[in-house]
């Protein structure tokens, strides 16, 4: 009860402080500790590209069908084998059964070991978040294209900072972190969707905004129709890319 008391003591103290900018009294330790609500408290995995114990698994190599379906609804129809999903050209997107709004994922894609096509036709795929915000899956090792297109963009609107790509036929990480947009009445953003990507452990997109959803041709908009949750949906662009370890986390 005590920690409560000054818990409610340093957040008025906070918010004097912020109001005004400065305090006309002694400050203590303890009128900046906020102790409630406490942190919650999860396990997490072995190493970083576990699922901690808190996430949704996705995907764990065995079986798509649980969390995912075509886009008409069906059966996925990628290959499943040896751990890991891979594309079926022709079969189109996947996409998950659950719809999300704020969320980190974890995602881990190889690109096919056998080298085939140069520029955006090799290893293309893509994960899209709420199913119209692609951000780029390609195997950009030796392999130039447009910065606003290759691996770890935001496709053709946020180039990465850093090219992280791991060579063709070995596995890579996305880590992505994604915060909804908000709606004006309207239908502009109130506040745009925000995305942050770690390839391979490295920071390639630092927080920014989008301007609307992607778009193969043309400016994107920034009037869009305003939607909720969205699914996240993986791409058949003709290339077997392979997924595996798919969890997420919402936030
Ligand atoms: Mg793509």
């Amino acid at each position: 009860m005590k920690r409560v008391l000054l818990s409610a003591a340093g957040i008025l103290a906070c918010t004097a402080i912020f109001a005004q900018g400065r305090t006309d009294f002694p400050m203590k330790p303890e009128m900046t500790e906020i102790w409630d609500p406490q942190i919650s408290v999860i396990t997490p995995g072995e190493t970083p590209s576990n699922a901690p114990s808190d996430a949704i698994v996705l995907f764990d190599g065995q079986n798509l069908s649980t969390e995912w379906t075509n886009n008409d609804g069906t059966e996925p129809g990628w290959n499943v084998a040896d751990g890991c999903a891979t594309v079926k050209k022709g079969a189109g997107v996947i996409k998950t059964k659950r719809q999300f709004n704020d969320f980190q994922l974890h995602i881990e894609w190889r690109s096919p070991v056998e080298v085939i096509g140069e520029s955006q036709g090799r290893g293309n795929s893509g994960v899209f978040l709420q199913g119209i915000y692609e951000v780029q899956v390609l195997d950009n090792f030796n392999n130039r294209t447009y910065r606003n297109g290759q691996a770890g963009s935001l496709y053709k609107q946020h180039p990465p900072l850093v090219n992280a790509c791991k060579g063709p036929g070995v596995w890579q990480v996305y880590d992505i972190i994604y915060t909804a947009p908000r709606f004006n009445p309207n239908g502009t953003f109130f506040t745009p969707p925000t995305v942050t990507v770690l390839h391979n452990g490295v920071l390639v997109q630092n927080h920014v905004a989008l301007r609307g959803p992607t778009e193969y041709i043309g400016i994107p908009e920034y009037s869009v129709k305003p939607h909720g949750a969205g699914p996240i949906v993986l791409q058949d662009h003709g290339n077997p890319v392979s997924f595996r370890n798919i969890w997420i986390r919402e936030l």
